[in-house]
């Protein structure tokens, strides 16, 4: 028997720096179910609900909230950064208006 730990192993999240002056948080950009950029924090949190992973072509991290009895006692599921930002400037952000939500 051979183990390879190749597909199973975890990918550290890609991390970034938040874009508001005022909090400059590490945060990981991801995609929601319904195709939203959504930034969660970058470490989990006993108050998060929001799992990560990601798609299938390993490019993008999706995000996706799962059912409270199957979040119990998890502690991998991070905050939304919405939640956490200091600044509120990500609500009012027009939809795929001139900014774009990341910088590749
Ligand atoms: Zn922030």
């Amino acid at each position: 028997m051979t183990t390879t730990a190749t597909s199973e192993s975890p990918r550290p999240w890609p991390v970034q720096e938040c874009r508001s002056p005022r909090c400059k948080q590490p945060i990981i950009w991801t995609l929601t179910e319904r195709g939203r950029d959504m930034p969660v924090d970058a470490e989990p949190s006993k108050g998060g609900n929001v799992a990560l992973r990601w798609n299938a072509d390993g490019d993008t991290v999706m995000s996706s909230v799962p059912k409270p009895h199957l979040a119990f006692g998890r502690h991998d599921l991070h905050m939304s950064h919405f939640a956490t930002c200091p600044d509120a400037y990500w609500r009012a952000a027009p939809r795929g208006g001139g900014r774009r939500g990341r910088h590749a």
